[in-house]
């Protein structure tokens, strides 16, 4: 379907037509009778880094657990609207919610590897959606995953230990490694920095910046930092709205909104 689509940042100048690998129209999200998310849309551009910033509370993680449908754990959690992977409703019948949650990854604020080793952290996902024929493949898929996320010279000699004895950090790039494996289209970050110490933040957002290449990433991230130094596309949500969006820089350069503006001033947040 339409892939050429033009974001809701196209009033910018200089803004161009990107691919679309994700599309939300007229997304409402809410818990009970309570909204948390009020009538957003927006694109979420292939092999970009997309961040969703603004004050705690006001639906971030919730519009991102949106995308792949996380949402569907919590009970009370309602979704309205429309959202779309390569213009395909995830919210139809015909979407089988694993595949789509290995089409679109997720990593958590606190790395939360299985109990099991770094090995089989990695091969879980691979043997469940039989994309390795045989241990040969799997052993491949396995590498070339703690390679992509910059773990494999650290770990290639001890796949055997268990992956909740590895480091914050470690543990949060073998997060990263296990979405990789399954061969996603988009990965989820839910503030994938916020346990970690400083250096292993500048690993992961290293990362971030290789990884894009591939993938589509959308991060959640409460540090404005972060968002103007991984990101290209930044969004600012409000009070369950997004407010603005748009090229990182023009949001923190020129933004067009006297909210967004408070808020990278640090007037709130
Ligand atoms: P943010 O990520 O921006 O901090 P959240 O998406 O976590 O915001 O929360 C948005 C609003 O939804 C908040 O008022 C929060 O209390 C509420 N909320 C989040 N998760 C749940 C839940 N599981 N049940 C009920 N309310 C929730």
């Amino acid at each position: 379907m339409n892939s050429q689509v033009i974001d809701n940042a196209a009033a910018h100048e200089g803004m161009e037509a990107l691919d679309a690998k994700m599309t939300a129209d007229n997304v409402s999200v809410y818990y009970g009778q309570k909204k948390a998310i009020d009538d957003v849309s927006i694109s979420i551009p292939d092999n970009f880094v997309t961040a969703f910033i603004g004050p705690s509370g006001c639906g971030k993680s919730t519009f991102l657990r949106a995308l792949n449908r996380m949402n569907d754990t919590i009970d009370s959690a309602r979704v309205e609207g429309t959202i779309c992977l390569d213009g395909e409703d995830i919210y139809t019948g015909g979407m089988d919610v694993v595949e789509l949650r290995a089409r679109v990854g997720m990593v958590f604020q606190k790395p939360n590897p299985f109990p099991k080793s770094i090995y089989d952290n990695i091969a879980y996902g691979p043997k469940i959606h039989g994309l390795a024929e045989s241990k040969g493949d799997l052993d491949r898929i396995v590498e070339k995953s703690l390679r992509r996320a910059g773990l494999w010279e650290e770990v290639k000699d001890r796949l055997e230990d268990s992956g909740t004895a590895l480091s914050g950090g470690q543990q949060q790039r073998l997060c990263i490694a296990r979405a990789i494996a399954v061969d996603p289209e988009v990965i989820l970050m839910d503030e994938p920095c916020s346990a970690l110490d400083p250096i292993a933040t500048a690993k992961i957002e290293e990362l971030i910046a290789e990884l894009r290449n591939r993938f589509a990433i959308v991060i959640v991230t409460h540090s404005m930092q972060q968002a103007a130094r991984v990101s290209q596309r930044t969004a600012f949500f409000h009070l369950g709205k997004m407010v603005e969006y748009g090229p990182t820089d023009d949001i923190f350069t020129n933004p067009r909104e006297e909210r967004t503006k408070d808020y990278i001033t640090g007037r709130y947040g």
